[in-house]
């Protein structure tokens, strides 16, 4: 059965065209939204991995429309980045980008620095879904590394981040990680994401930084985790955060084990209303070969 055919009978499907969102992931931050009250009181807020924009017309439904005067919505402040563009949305600033690049990331630390940081990040990053589940587990993690180093770098203390994780054998050291930096730590899975899915969302609150620890942009699968550490000069860093995203990826040469999503499965984390062209193609051994070494090589790091 085509996407088209199942999507069509799906509720928040309809009641996304209906509502004029442009997929209906604006639920899933509707949802989440209803279970923590994470837009309260929000007026600056980071929309990473964006496009097409649902969640960014949450926010500016949210956090820009309902300002009442011109003042109101001039301190509002709102930044979504992706690698696709997209249409414009009222009250967003688009940065075309690539969240893992150090550039993309100084671009949406310069936007919130100084005194002014953002209240609220999110991330619904997820990569073109290959199939291959341990590799798509692996590629969503480090979207999400990414997605909470640019948080520890221009969120307020109290602040909030919420980001899409694939569950997976890396979420408990991943719950580990973010437990360093927020007070409070959830896991949820809102009633508009696919049972059948495996993401789900981290909803992480009370931001505060270890007393010592220096914020800076990491990339696990490009930096050498030691040397920025050095870098930075503090201990604490060195100490706290090895920064690791990992999956298994052991199966990936095991015919016996079938761990393999359904197409459908597959394609799932890409719920746009409107029709999306997927990249089906599976990653060459080479690439397979390259990141499993990284990966070794990122658990053996003392
Ligand atoms: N939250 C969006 C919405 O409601 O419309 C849907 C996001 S979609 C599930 C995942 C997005 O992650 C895709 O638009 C993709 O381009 C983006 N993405 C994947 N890797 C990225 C990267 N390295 N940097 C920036 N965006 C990325």
């Amino acid at each position: 059965m085509g996407k088209t055919s199942k999507d069509k009978r799906d509720i928040y499907y309809r009641l996304a065209k209906d509502e004029g969102w442009r997929a209906r992931s604006a639920f899933k931050l509707l949802h989440v939204d209803e279970a923590y009250g994470i837009l309260n009181g929000v007026q600056r807020a980071v929309d990473l991995c964006a496009a097409p924009g649902s969640w960014s017309q949450v926010l500016s439904r949210k956090l820009y429309d309902t300002c009442e005067t011109d003042d109101e919505k001039a301190a509002v402040k709102i930044i979504a980045v992706d690698l696709q563009a997209m249409a414009p949305i009222r009250g967003i600033l688009q940065l075309q980008g690539d969240i893992t690049k150090q550039s993309t990331a100084e671009a949406i630390i310069g936007h919130f620095g100084g005194n002014e940081k953002a209240q609220l990040v999110v991330c619904d990053g997820a990569p073109d879904v290959t199939g291959v589940h341990e590799m798509d587990e692996y590629m969503q993690h480090q979207l999400l590394v990414a997605a909470l180093s640019i948080a520890t770098c221009v969120l307020e203390t109290g602040g909030t981040f919420v980001a899409k994780i694939f569950k997976g054998n890396a979420t408990s050291l991943l719950s580990s990680q973010m437990q360093i930096f927020f007070k409070k730590f959830d896991i949820y899975k809102p009633p508009s994401s696919r049972p059948s899915s495996i993401e789900a969302f981290v909803v992480c609150s009370g931001f505060c930084l270890p007393e010592g620890y220096i914020p800076q942009v990491i990339n696990p699968a490009r930096d050498d985790i030691r040397l920025l550490a050095q870098k930075t000069g503090s201990e604490v860093n060195r100490r706290l955060v090895p920064f690791i995203a990992c999956g298994d990826l052991n199966g990936l040469s095991d015919p016996e084990e079938d761990k393999t999503l359904s197409s459908d499965e597959s394609k799932s984390c890409l719920e746009y209303v409107y029709d999306s062209v997927m990249d089906d193609a599976s990653y060459p051994l080479e690439f397979k070969e390259i990141l499993m070494q990284v990966y070794d090589e990122q658990l053996h790091i003392k």
